[in-house]
């Protein structure tokens, strides 16, 4: 009893702030006739009517170092990597790090006042690594908006909505989506040109740039995987030291979860270079990582070990004591790859292999180590001309 008089106590200060917090309560004077209310919300935007005056692509060839090396700039979590802002002038950014589009996306606005959020922006796609920008019509002019219990709701123009008064949400029911957003890892993504000598001395490429992203997906998507948890405890034992001292698999796996973030570089002369956030690949590593390539992935994996605090001992790195830690994600890495599960499972998402922005040449006839059949894959390079 004493739970339900709370409840209902509860429920009844919640409408009295709903009456109180009303903009409805708020509204300047001069309240224009329904009538006046001629735009209405969503905005819907369709793959064609994207130009270059809203669209820019992140990390692209021609992006400066400055940019792509800011992290305030250019960075996210591989959990969120769909970013949506408001910037100055009023404008609604958006910023998807992903080499694959997702389609049918909605954004919902919330402003600070309002009983409920409500419909803002229809797209039909998002394209990979798209950034979108609009300036938001209901900063200037009052509309009326679908809110998100389905009511027609009227929003004032404010022109002195900011961030901090301002939120988004996106939702979008696209497969791939749900997969990378799934993931349990909230691992921030950054890029570095590092020092620029030594091993460091040719830095990271925009298409470097992008296959980081893939790669960080994949392992994040990869590591949060039951496939992962069974592979691991199934697999024989991993040692931290030449003593063979065990590692315990929950421990370990907990630790690769909640790894704070990976500062993706380029190296050279050496395969890579890890510790920490620091992760640096040589250019092969961008490249070979796919099934559909050589599928070579013990550097991304040994670096990544180093990130997580273990040294060349043991078989967490270098397989000194047996097979370990490169050959249990090596194996998991190329089934989920084959069965089409990793977020991003095939090197014709990209073919950075025929970008000519790369320190080696690319070797175009690298053939697949194993052939992925995709009618997806075949719609966006016109199929398998090449091996
Ligand atoms: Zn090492």
């Amino acid at each position: 009893m004493k739970k339900l008089f709370s409840t209902s106590l509860f429920m009844l200060i919640y409408s009295l702030i709903l009456f109180t917090g009303c903009s409805e309560d708020e509204l300047p004077d001069s309240i224009p006739e329904k009538d006046d209310y001629t735009i209405d919300l969503p905005i819907e935007l369709s793959e064609k009517e994207y130009t270059t005056d809203n669209t820019y692509y992140l990390l692209n060839d021609d992006e400066p170092d400055e940019v792509y090396f800011n992290s305030s700039q250019r960075s996210f979590y591989v959990n969120r990597p769909l970013q949506l802002s408001l910037e100055e002038e009023h404008y609604f950014q958006l910023r998807f790090y992903s080499p694959r589009a997702i389609s049918h996306v909605t954004i919902w606005a919330k402003i600070e006042g309002y009983d409920e959020d409500f419909k803002f922006l229809e797209l039909e796609k998002v394209q990979p690594f798209q950034q979108l920008r609009i300036q938001i019509p209901f900063a200037t002019k009052d509309m009326k908006a679908i809110s998100r219990s389905g009511k027609q709701i009227r929003i004032i123009a404010n022109p002195h909505l900011s961030a901090s008064n301002i939120s988004f949400e996106v939702e979008c029911n696209d497969p791939y989506y749900q997969k990378i957003t799934s993931s349990l890892c909230n691992w921030r993504i950054y890029f570095s040109g590092y020092s620029g000598e030594g091993s460091w001395k040719y830095k990271l490429l925009p298409p470097h740039a992008r296959e980081a992203v893939a790669i960080a997906l994949n392992m994040s998507y990869m590591f949060s995987s039951e496939a992962f948890e069974e592979a691991l405890h199934e697999f024989g034992p991993l040692h931290s030291d030449s003593n063979k001292t065990l590692i315990d698999k929950y421990q370990l796996r907990k630790r690769v979860l909640n790894h704070s973030g990976l500062r993706f570089g380029h190296c050279s002369g050496v395969n890579g270079l890890g510790g920490g956030e620091t992760y640096g690949l040589n250019e092969w590593c961008y490249l070979e990582h796919y099934v559909d390539d050589k599928n070579e992935t013990h550097t991304v994996f040994h670096e990544l070990a180093h990130c997580i605090g273990y040294g060349h001992d043991g078989n967490m790195t270098y397989e000194q004591t047996g097979p370990g830690w490169i050959t249990l994600c090596a194996n998991v890495y190329r089934a989920l790859s084959l069965a089409k599960e990793l977020p991003v499972y095939s090197r014709r998402f990209m073919h950075t292999r025929k970008n000519p922005n790369s320190y080696n040449k690319n070797d175009l006839n690298v053939p697949s180590k194993y052939i992925i059949e995709d009618p997806e894959l075949d719609l966006l390079d016109g199929g398998l001309t090449q091996k």
